[in-house]
């Protein structure tokens, strides 16, 4: 064994594979793979197969589409046969709701270009005689999917990697792993170490246990995955004699469960409720090719529902019953990217869809490695989403919920309520008591919207306007008119400090910092290529000290950044404040006379400017005032260390009662932002886009000197943009707004997708935001939006059709 590679990744199943065989097609030729036992001996040798391409995340959606394109040409390329069965694939819908979901991913499949058809039951049945139409109202059908032998795809890209230099040692463990002070890592097995500068993660069920070698907590934990394989039927083997097609993949969305033909028989895999995270503490050392016990009672509902679709299931005897393990994060979507607070350790973990996911994410993974950043957007998969909040008893409770909920509708506004409350701003008890319906991000609770007395609090999800569309336009009139009060505590905050603080923060963002004390810029930090990583507001405290606030979401995201980006001499110092500091927002023209009566600083214009910040006391309590916020309305955010949280929220309640203070939550901020045509990071600004393509020249500042992605952006001005974000007046249907991914028209040609949309209700009108090309980007263009599978009249306006002078925040 070699003492020195450039790169060694660490598992041998499809995944760990599919990531040597990318590093060694992108030219990094030293690089080593170690598999503790034989290839694929850990999930891969017995999955299914299956490779479907739905998913409702862009992320995973174009990670998929990538994979099912690689394996298509695999063969031609390393000679070995991966048994790739393109027989397509069927998803059954029994009500509205289901076939609204199809519409929704339909108009992600077409922004990535993935085929996919809807068809009548009539027309399921013609592709699959043995199943009965009762109930049904629809399908949807990807003609390109199908199915694949998992082992065979595993060794054709271990042949591809070896034929390009690649190393594969199987029957070598890593034990341990531990990084040099010169950043190199070096990894020990049970044969020898070898140093190397990168090391990638890949080690399915194990992901814990490698991550435990260097202090990490990764958030995967696997759930048990049962199929069935039955015996042949006569009539399956009548038609294969007879030469007709193979029937191609069928789910039953609404019963939970997939089916394919398997040697003349059916293979049935059902996604049960109640099925039980395993490994929870690791799988034993010797592990291999393991499974576990069958749980028939567990798949009884699951064969009833398929005999009641698919009758001839009832004839069929069972040959065998696969349980195995199937790693699981939170959300159900994979763990790609680099690991936090860790330089060039890179993880590839968490895959539930792993022989689909596998080439994407190997391709993904190797372009973050060699060129320092993925070229697709993969927010959706990146390891930071999660945070220290996901405990194993967290995962535990969350993953085997995300596995009940594979079939579920992932309705936009679905809240899921495994492990929850987990985190809770002081005020928490304050806002359910008026009325509070909560979300969780990021392990926070945070109030969605409020019921009305009278009005049940609870959450009714759907792709269309909800039972709370009205209540939440009630709370924007509210800001709009009075003042309304929301809880920002899950705000990611920051202090960067330290004789070098400004230049590092300056070399970190493509705006000017704020000059003088106190003031407030909206400040984007770019990636390398010049598109968007990550957006901060950033207050100057003092000469060489920051507040910087970013999303509740991206907090580990953030923060990484930053903590990767920052000076080793010790000259700039980072603290996290996001767990110390709660943060009220107090928006609406009212405002400022609800803040005189609980704070004894002058608030007028005069003395306190829009996109200034302020120490000031409100109530009894020490806070930092920042005049700024995300609804477009005259206001401050009010940062106060947690612990004076209740006492400022009662002083303001007390003080608001005339004035009509109300609660707000989420839902009406995103209503009030897509009229202000704030753009938010994952949606409106992404690595995919160039800042400038998202519309941020007031924030860039290619002249300042340089910053990290300003000679890319500039080239990528020289190349020409292929986007512009717009604004749209949306004519739409009369109870749906557009919700992000729709596909856009302009004279029957795709010309973009809408990013996110939303009624406003202060322009009383339905609102869409989004990336077009240059050439439809002009006020006036009119275009047509697919929403839920209808085109609809949309026309470009101008930027913010609200306050567009921002007369009202500066009042
Ligand atoms: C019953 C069942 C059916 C499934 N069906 C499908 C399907 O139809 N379609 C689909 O896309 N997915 C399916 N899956 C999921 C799929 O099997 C996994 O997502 C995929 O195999 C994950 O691959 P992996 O490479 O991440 O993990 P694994 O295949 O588990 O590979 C990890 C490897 O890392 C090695 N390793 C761990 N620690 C070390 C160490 N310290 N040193 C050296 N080596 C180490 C292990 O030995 C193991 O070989 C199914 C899963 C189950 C359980």
């Amino acid at each position: 064994m070699k003492s020195h590679a450039r790169v060694v990744v660490i598992g041998g199943g499809v995944v760990g594979v599919s990531t040597l065989y990318h590093l060694v097609r992108k030219g990094w030729t030293d690089a080593v793979l170690i598999e503790r036992k034989e290839l694929t001996s850990g999930s891969t040798w017995h999955a299914a197969g299956l490779l479907p391409l739905f998913n409702m995340s862009y992320s995973v959606g174009q990670i998929h589409k990538y994979s099912v394109n690689l394996y298509g040409s695999l063969e031609a390329e390393t000679g070995q046969n991966v048994g790739f069965s393109r027989v397509g694939n069927i998803r059954l819908a029994t009500s509205e709701d289901r076939l609204d979901e199809y519409r929704q991913y339909a108009g992600v499949a077409t922004t990535i270009g993935v085929k996919v058809e809807f068809l009548t039951p009539e027309e399921v049945r013609e592709i699959w005689p043995f199943a009965v139409t009762d109930g049904l109202v629809g399908a949807i059908r990807h003609p390109d999917d199908g199915y694949i032998q998992p082992a065979d795809l595993t060794q054709a890209l271990a042949r591809g990697a070896r034929a390009g230099g690649g190393t594969i040692h199987r029957n070598m463990c890593v034990t341990a792993i531990r990084q040099k002070a010169n950043d190199e890592w070096v990894v020990v097995t049970d044969q020898g170490e070898i140093t190397c500068e990168h090391v990638v993660s890949a080690t399915g069920s194990f992901a814990r246990q490698t991550g435990a070698m260097i202090g990490l907590d990764i958030p995967v934990m696997p759930v048990e995955h049962q199929f069935i394989v039955t015996e042949p039927h006569p009539d399956i083997v009548a038609r294969r004699e007879q030469g007709l097609p193979e029937l191609g993949v069928l789910r039953e969305s609404d019963g939970s469960w997939y089916m394919r033909e398997e040697r003349g028989g059916l293979l049935l895999g059902p996604y049960e409720v109640g099925a039980p995270a395993c490994y929870v503490d690791g799988p034993r050392e010797d592990t291999e090719y393991e499974l576990f016990g069958e749980d028939i009672e567990r798949l009884v509902p699951h064969i009833e529902s398929a005999i009641r679709r698919v009758p001839m299931f009832e004839e069929l005897g069972m040959k065998k019953v696969y349980n195995g393990a199937i790693a699981y994060t939170p959300d159900g979507n994979p763990i790609v990217g680099p690991a936090w607070n860790r330089r060039n350790f890179w993880l590839n973990e968490g895959h539930s869809f792993g022989i689909t996911a596998a080439g994407g994410a190997g391709w993904q993974l190797a372009e973050w490695i060699v060129d320092g950043e993925p070229t697709i957007d993969m927010l959706g998969v990146d390891p930071r989403r999660y945070g220290d909040y996901a405990s194993k008893a967290y995962l535990k409770a969350k993953n085997e919920e995300a596995y009940s909920h594979v079939f579920v509708i992932h309705y936009p506004d679905e809240e899921r309520p495994a492990a929850r409350p987990l985190r809770t701003a002081p005020c928490y008890a304050r806002m359910q008591a008026l009325g509070a319906v909560f979300g969780q991000k990021f392990g926070w609770e945070r109030p969605n919207w409020f019921a009305p007395e009278g009005t049940p609090q609870e959450d009714h999800w759907s792709f269309r306007r909800s039972r709370w569309f009205e209540h939440v336009g009630n709370e924007c009139r509210n800001v709009r008119d009075n003042v309304g009060l929301l809880d920002m505590t899950a705000f990611a905050k920051a202090r960067v400090s330290g004789p070098g603080a400004e230049a590092f923060l300056d070399r970190l963002v493509a705006n000017r910092l704020p000059k003088t004390i106190g003031r407030v810029s909206l400040c984007h930090a770019l990636n390398s290529r010049g598109g968007v990583h990550s957006e901060f507001t950033i207050q100057r405290e003092a000469g060489d000290c920051f507040y910087l606030v970013s999303a509740g979401a991206l907090q580990r995201l953030d923060h990484d950044w930053l903590g990767k980006h920052l000076p080793r001499d010790g000259s700039v110092v980072f603290e996290n404040l996001t767990a110390a500091m709660g943060v009220l927002v107090v928006a609406g023209p009212k405002a400022r006379t609800l803040l005189e009566r609980v704070c004894d600083s002058d608030l007028s214009s005069a003395a306190f400017p829009w996109l200034t910040g302020q120490e000031a006391v409100v109530g009894l309590a020490p806070a930092k005032l920042l005049r700024v916020n995300f609804v477009g309305e005259l206001g401050w955010e009010i940062h106060h260390g947690i612990e004076y949280q209740n006492g400022i929220f009662d002083a303001l309640m007390a003080a608001g009662g005339d004035l009509g203070l109300r609660p707000f939550g989420i839902r009406a901020m995103d209503s009030l932002r897509i009229e202000k045509s704030y753009r938010m990071v994952g949606t409106e600004l992404s690595i995919e886009y160039a800042a400038l393509e998202s519309g941020l020249e007031r924030f860039v500042h290619p002249d300042k000197g340089d910053f990290i992605g300003r000679d890319a952006l500039l080239a990528w001005r020289e190349r020409g943009f292929a986007n512009a974000f717009v604004t749209l007046a949306v004519d739409g249907p009369p109870d749906a707004d557009a919700l992000g991914n729709n596909p856009l028209y302009a004279d029957g040609k795709a010309i973009g997708r809408a990013t996110g949309g939303n009624y406003g209700f202060r322009v009383e009108r339905s609102l869409a935001l989004a990336m077009v090309q240059p050439d439809c980007a002009a006020a006036g263009t009119a275009l047509e939006i697919d929403i839920l599978g209808q085109r609809y009249p949309a026309t470009v306006i101008d930027e913010s059709p609200w306050d567009p002078g921002n007369e009202r925040l500066r009042a």
